[in-house]
């Protein structure tokens, strides 16, 4: 009989058990170490010893129901969480997937890569020079004395040890690239950045790359040099442009010029010595070249004597011609970019347009 009720307490108690800890605490209240199965076999030994098979039996067989019903109803809790949980963690494998993000290279990278192809069709080799220097390639070499007042052109970023900087311009390449090379001719770009102390705005960074040219043999002369840029500019804005050549002063070239391209935005026209300008009222209004017509794309001229004596060439036999530019800003031109921060904003809504 209080086996029967045993029973009969057990599994009512086993109906109202909804989750795992119910049923955890009812184990051990029935089947545990002390629970009620293990208390009711120790009553065996209280037994006259006749009766005592027939009540093991019955126990063991109390223990094997109470057993199975513990098993029924831990798959019966089992699967009420599966069903819940698929309930409320619905996904929908038909839904397409997030894209996954390509990457692509920056605009500065592919300008310089664009202009370095351009120079390599017309025979000029990458030279790759470094961008921390000594005062003396930096300036000196370059006919800039200590105090030369063309050292103002460039407020400069000084390390601890005296004497060295970091590049101001690539053309300090010049003086390596020539000395490496001397006496033989020499047609190289010299690709890098520089780095300069200014104020950051929409028009000028600490750091910038530049692309410097240089050309040296013994029959070169200024007419090379414009035959060269010219095919570039139309090589890179487009076959329709002209450039425009005007004078200018770098202390490492004699003579100096500066090179204009007609503007590629408004097609501006020359307003030209006898002050004729046929599409004034175009270019008025063109926000690129601010109305001129034209765009200032770089600067140039017939490497200065002192620096070819620098680099080990005789100015009485040799010649050469060098150029310098901005990849970033002939981006800017190129494609109307407005603000040169934006090269080194990682923003991917600018970067994304390239
Ligand atoms: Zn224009």
């Amino acid at each position: 009989m209080e086996l029967e009720q045993l029973r009969q307490q057990a599994l009512a108690q086993l109906e109202q058990v909804h989750d795992e800890a119910a049923l955890r605490s009812w184990n051990s209240q029935f089947l545990g170490k002390n629970g009620a199965l293990t208390q009711a076999l120790k009553r065996l030994a209280q037994l006259p010893p006749q009766d005592r098979p027939a009540y093991g039996q019955q126990v063991n067989a109390l223990k094997e129901a109470l057993l199975a019903a513990l098993e029924h109803k831990k798959a019966e809790l089992h699967q009420r969480e599966l069903a819940r949980s698929l309930a409320a963690e619905a996904l929908d494998v038909t839904l397409p997937g997030r894209p996954v993000l390509r990457g692509r290279l920056h605009p500065a990278t592919q300008v310089m890569r664009d202009i370095l192809a351009i120079f390599a069709e017309l025979g000029f080799q990458v030279y790759r020079s470094r961008e921390v220097e000594d005062d003396l390639t930096n300036f000196e070499l370059l006919n800039m004395p200590p105090h030369h007042p063309a050292r103002d052109l460039w407020d400069t970023f000084h390390t601890t040890t005296p004497g060295v900087l970091l590049r101001t311009h690539t053309s300090p390449g010049q003086i390596h690239v020539m000395r490496q090379y001397c006496p033989r001719p020499i047609r190289v770009v010299l690709p890098g950045m520089c780095y300069r102390y200014e104020q950051i705005t929409a028009r000028s960074e600490i750091q910038f790359q530049q692309v410097e040219g240089l050309a040296i043999g013994e029959s070169i002369s200024l007419s090379d040099l414009i035959g060269t840029l010219s095919t570039f500019a139309k090589r890179f804005f487009g076959g329709e442009r002209r450039i425009r050549i005007r004078n200018s002063y770098f202390p490492f070239t004699e003579p100096s010029i500066e090179v204009d391209v007609d503007c590629i935005l408004c097609q501006g026209e020359v307003p030209g010595p006898s002050g004729s300008s046929g599409t004034a009222a175009a270019a008025s209004s063109c926000t690129l070249c601010k109305g001129t017509g034209w765009l200032e794309i770089l600067g140039a001229g017939m490497v200065h004597p002192v620096v070819l004596r620098h680099g080990g060439y005789d100015p009485e036999r040799f010649q050469g011609f060098a150029f310098g530019m901005g990849p970033q800003r002939m981006a800017m031109l190129k494609y109307a970019i407005h603000d040169i921060r934006l090269f080194w904003s990682n923003a991917r809504r600018f970067l994304e347009q390239f």
